[in-house]
Parts: C-alpha cells; sequence; structure tokens
C-alpha cells in the first residue's frame, strides 16, 4: 500500500508541507481522539470554512487571497463531522496534486464540486481520495490503530475520525491479511 512519500514524489512540495503531512496521522490529539484536520490545513496555510453548499457537495477548494497559501477549503455544514473531515483531507489533495500553485487562472476552472456532473475528472476525485486515505491510514498508522484497539471497529473508526464504511474500506486496502 502507498505512504506518502509515494503520494508526494516528484510533485512540488516544500520540505516543511511533507513534514506537516508526514506527521499527521502520527499525532492523534489523545486517546480516542482524532488528530485535527483544520489544524492540519490551517497549518500548511489554508483557511478553512463550514458553509451552506448544495446537497451532495461535500465541500471545495476556492481562491483566498487573503489566505496564507492562497486557498480556502470549504466544507458542507449540513454534513455529518466525519464527511467534513474528509472533505478538507480531499481539497488538501486537490491542492497539492492538481492545483497549478503558479497559475490561478489555470486551477479557477477546476473548482471541486465533488459529487456534482459538471465538474468531475473521475481520475483526480480518485487520487484526491487515495491522498485523503494515505493521510490518515498510511505509513503503518492503520496497522498501529489495529494493535493498540484490535479489530474495534468503533474505537478505530473514532481513532481516525471516519465513517465505518470509510474504515472498512481502509482495512481492506490497507491490512487484507488482518
Ligand atoms: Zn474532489
Amino acid at each position: 500500500m502507498k505512504n506518502m512519500s509515494d503520494i508526494l514524489k516528484g510533485r512540488r512540495v516544500s520540505a516543511r508541507d511533507r513534514k506537516l503531512l508526514r506527521i499527521f496521522n502520527l499525532s492523534p490529539s489523545g486517546a480516542r481522539k482524532a488528530a485535527s484536520v483544520k489544524k492540519l490545513a490551517e497549518t500548511l496555510g489554508f483557511e478553512v470554512e463550514q458553509v451552506d453548499l448544495p446537497p451532495g457537495v461535500s465541500g471545495c477548494l476556492v481562491q483566498e487571497l487573503f489566505a496564507e497559501n492562497g486557498y480556502r477549503i470549504e466544507v458542507n455544514q449540513r454534513q455529518r463531522v466525519e464527511a467534513r473531515r474528509w472533505a478538507v483531507l480531499h481539497e488538501i489533495g486537490h491542492y497539492f496534486l492538481h492545483a497549478d500553485h503558479t497559475d490561478p487562472f489555470a486551477f479557477g476552472m477546476n473548482l471541486d464540486r465533488s459529487g456534482e456532473t459538471f465538474y468531475t475528472n473521475p481520475q483526480e476525485e480518485r487520487e484526491a481520495n487515495e491522498f485523503a486515505e494515505v493521510l490518515l491510514f498510511g505509513d503503518n498508522a492503520l496497522e498501529a490503530a489495529l494493535d493498540l484497539y484490535g479489530k474495534n471497529i468503533e474505537n478505530l473508526r473514532r481513532h481516525f475520525g471516519v465513517s465505518e464504511k470509510t474504515l472498512r474500506i481502509a482495512l481492506r486496502q490497507f491490512c487484507p491479511n488482518r
């Protein structure tokens, strides 16, 4: 299974950001409490906001002049916390994998409206989800949590702050033999 360094290979990502991404899943904020994705995003220079988005749209990435890295992540305030967390990580993925940071006009056409059909490049959507998955579960984070909790789905789910469905998919992908 992939690690964060595989995902970022060949990408233009600063050493500081690489480090922040690499240590994210090593630092849950305490027993059974998931690491804050909002804090991660803000440390990476994004603004993060909960807004009213159309049903079915989880999040989007918008240019924001006043954000440290030039982008704001908007998440749908009507969705559950697990969905909002996932959306933040997914949008961070788009930023590192698909945004051409030097050309805001090129990126302006790529605003993510996951779930709506007018924007969707399925390949980019898959890559952004894979990024989120590896950020959470990669680099042996899921293995380590299994060692800690055993196969207690509820504890594992809380540890990562994801839905049960996401957790079960991750278990199949990252730890098929456990
Ligand atoms: Zn997307």
